[in-house]
């Protein structure tokens, strides 16, 4: 890895986000911060231009293909795309025992359509120039579809989404139109959905389902040509989403999301969930 690899960050003016792209710019790299607010990501990233780190800003709001569309534009015309992709940029209302729906749309619209939209933007820029392109979704174990506590209760849908042969882009988009069609009707308590922080819950879930399910997709790719995608939990983590709780700092945070993001060529993975650097089932 080296200055003319260039990575981009979703989300990094802050927490997380804003951790996984310095340390990135750290080991060498050539790191595009975007974030929703150019003002206060130029803020943010001052210290490290300082620094003399290769740090470049760019303004990108995943809500909007407008926005994603003129970053693509950008990133293609100055640095011919991209060789890492980080999607971090995410959103939770729920903080302590809250587990209202209140902002559903939102939560399932930025964390899951958010991050495909940036995903299916940047597929066709990867350089896969060296070593395969990499792209890390910064996900939750919150959406784990096996997990003891909190799992989705419809089980046949679980089976579905768990079987490499029912799993689908459509699958994923129905489970999360139905529940947003619940909400609205103010029915979605049921036991279908996993009963912590739902709305984020199943967001997370979904971007799970989408990566295995991309890894597929992405392992058809001609040798010279190949995308790892994986995705991980950063664990409980001390940034503003938590409202500052948590047991472990952004710094610790971003530790796993770095690792997977320049994890060396040999030992290529693809498809995974992983939490404090070790493979974990979805
Ligand atoms: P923060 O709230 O500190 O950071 C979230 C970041 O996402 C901010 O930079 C925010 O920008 C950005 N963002 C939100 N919506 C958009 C959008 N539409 N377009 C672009 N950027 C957007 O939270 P964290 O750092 O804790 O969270 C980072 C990621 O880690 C999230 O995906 C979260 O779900 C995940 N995570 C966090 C955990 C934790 O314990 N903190 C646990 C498990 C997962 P802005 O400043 O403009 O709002």
């Amino acid at each position: 890895w080296c200055s003319e690899t260039i990575a981009v960050v979703t989300g990094a003016n802050r927490g997380i986000g804003f951790e996984i792209a310095r340390q990135l710019a750290v080991l060498g790299l050539t790191v595009v911060f975007t974030s929703r607010d150019l003002d206060k990501l130029n803020e943010a990233t001052k210290p490290l231009l300082e620094q003399g780190l290769s740090v470049v800003t760019h303004q990108l709001d995943i809500l909007s293909q407008e926005s994603v569309q003129l970053f693509a534009d950008w990133i293609s015309r100055v640095y011919g795309g991209l060789d890492i992709l980080v999607n971090n940029a995410g959103v939770n209302f729920n903080i302590g025992s809250d587990n209202s729906v209140e902002f559903a749309e939102t939560v399932i619209n930025t964390n899951y359509y958010g991050t495909k939209r940036m995903i299916k933007a940047m597929i066709p820029l990867m350089k896969c120039s060296t070593y395969a392109s990499r792209i890390v979704n910064v996900s939750s174990r919150l959406g784990r579809l096996n997990g003891r506590r909190n799992r989705l209760g419809d089980t046949t849908l679980r089976e579905q989404l768990t079987d490499e042969g029912t799993l689908s882009e459509e699958l994923i988009d129905n489970m999360l139109m139905c529940f947003l069609e619940e909400v609205k009707h103010g029915c979605c308590t049921s036991d279908k959905w996993p009963q912590m922080f739902t709305d984020y819950s199943l967001s997370k879930l979904a971007v799970n389902a989408y990566t295995r399910l991309m890894a597929k997709t992405l392992s058809t790719r001609p040798d010279d040509q190949q995308i790892q995608i994986n995705c991980y939990c950063p664990g409980w983590v001390k940034t503003a989403m938590t409202g500052w709780m948590g047991n472990i700092s952004a710094e610790e945070g971003a530790d796993t999301g770095v690792w997977l993001a320049v994890l060396h060529p040999s030992q290529p993975v693809t498809g995974k969930l992983f939490a404090e650097r070790r493979e974990i089932s979805f």
